[in-house]
């Protein structure tokens, strides 16, 4: 009987490192599925665009409010910014070995490189996602396969240490040369599209946090627009061109207040409350945040009340 093809997913975050481990596993003969998980805080848009160049089909997987959660409160601590890059990524690594045994692949690769990141891609970080995901030997780093113990499927023959990699460190001129053999021309820089990292994001966010610990995915993306302000318990977003106030037109909440300038030039302003607040009180506070970024304020100014979206 002919021997099914053995088959993997790949974690696709559509870095050069992910595309690149996807690669090389397909040039081993495997059947490749590229994985890409989606959050309040990052898409899927740069692995879609990834995949395109290398020829593959992406799968999304939407992990949003499971990862909320490790937002709120991270096992294993916090990077340079609000991201908690360890959890956050054993997260993605639990979650991809319930599709592999749920489904029949045979094991998960990532495009984690030996060394490159401080505090999610040091032996013990790495050690650490295979013990507590339940998948030791079974996450394939191909990039770094020969810098690392054998996996099982090197064991079992589905895969051959000698057509794999020895990267480790922070450097990238062996992925860049790679990035040639395999005529991949396009890529991202390695910084990512995680918002998390994000300095001002993760101060927003840090503050959000501390005044209301039980914000919702709406609360944490509303905050990526505008200049953000509090008062008591208001939260008001003044947005700064025509995209954000659009952004802010639509993520609105029952029970916000938009205001929008209608005979004269000013910014859109987003009032949420989290305690109880009047609506006048937070028109009165919305108008005088929004008035701050308004050009000529006439004396007759009228003010439109965007209605309240329809409760879900
Ligand atoms: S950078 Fe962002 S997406 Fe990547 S592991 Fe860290 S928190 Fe997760």
């Amino acid at each position: 009987m002919k021997k099914l093809k053995s088959k993997c997913l790949v974690l696709m975050s559509g870095g050069l490192d992910s595309m690149l481990s996807a690669k090389i596993l397909k040039e081993e003969g495997l059947e490749v599925i590229p994985l890409c998980f989606e959050s309040f805080f990052f898409s899927c848009i740069p692995a879609e665009k990834a995949c395109k160049q290398i020829g593959l089909k992406l799968r999304v997987e939407d992990f949003s409010k499971e990862h909320l959660k490790i937002i709120k409160s991270p096992k294993h601590g916090r990077g340079s910014g609000i991201n908690p890059c360890i959890d956050c990524h054993l997260l993605m690594i639990k979650t991809a070995g319930k599709i592999m045994k749920k489904e029949g692949y045979d094991f998960i690769a990532t495009g984690e490189v030996l060394g490159q990141r401080p505090m999610s891609q040091n032996i013990n970080s790495l050690n650490l996602i295979e013990k507590e995901s339940g998948l030791k030997g079974l996450i394939v780093r191909p990039l770094s396969v020969k810098v690392l113990p054998a996996t099982i499927p090197e064991k079992l023959g589905i895969i051959k240490r000698d057509n794999f990699y020895d990267i480790s460190g922070r450097g990238r001129g062996k992925q860049i040369e790679l990035a040639k053999k395999f005529k991949i021309k396009e890529y991202p820089s390695p910084a990512g599209g995680c918002i998390l990292t994000d300095p001002n994001y993760s101060q927003r966010l840090s503050e959000l946090f501390k005044r209301v610990p039980k914000f919702t995915g709406n609360d944490a993306e509303i905050i990526k627009f505008g200049r953000i302000f509090w008062n008591k318990d208001l939260l008001i977003i003044v947005a700064r061109d025509a995209e954000e106030c659009a952004k802010l037109t639509g993520l609105r909440k029952r029970g916000d207040v938009v205001l929008e300038p209608y005979n004269f030039s000013g910014p859109t302003v987003l009032v949420r409350k989290y305690k109880k607040s009047s609506q006048k009180e937070m028109i009165d506070c919305g108008t005088a945040y929004g008035f701050q970024y308004a050009k000529k304020i006439p004396d007759d100014f009228i003010l439109k009340l965007l209605p309240s979206p329809k409760p879900l």
